[in-house]
């Protein structure tokens, strides 16, 4: 097997794997920090880098039905979050397709320019 390829991404606000600092995602593609999980605050994103997708699930949440899957890093199988694929209610159709990072397992790196 060739070497792992991961995506870079270019924004001073980046937001990588806590364990390994891959790339993940930036703050142009957050959607919301009003998210709760396992380990505490989450954050919804529209885009998320260098992950692989785990078990499609159905969860029942505060919010109604979902189905999800857990999401990890593609270099280093940290679990990250997961992933909505479909919403039962109406009013959360809008997160379906949409990634979830758990605030404990991610870190935010910035830069000045
Ligand atoms: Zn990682």
């Amino acid at each position: 097997m060739g070497k792992l390829h991961l995506e870079y991404l270019d924004s001073n606000q980046l937001y990588v794997c806590g364990s390994c600092k891959a790339h993940l995602t930036n703050n142009r593609e957050l959607i919301s920090k009003d998210f709760w999980a396992g380990t505490g605050k989450a954050y919804l994103y529209n885009k998320v880098v260098n992950i692989y997708t785990g078990v499609l699930e159905e969860r029942m949440l505060r919010t109604g039905l979902h189905s999800c899957c857990d999401i990890f890093c593609k270099n280093c199988d940290c679990k990250l979050g997961w992933k909505y694929e479909w919403a039962l209610e109406p009013e959360q159709k809008y997160k379906e397709g949409k990634f979830i990072l758990e605030k404990n397992l991610i870190e935010k790196a910035e830069w000045e320019n």
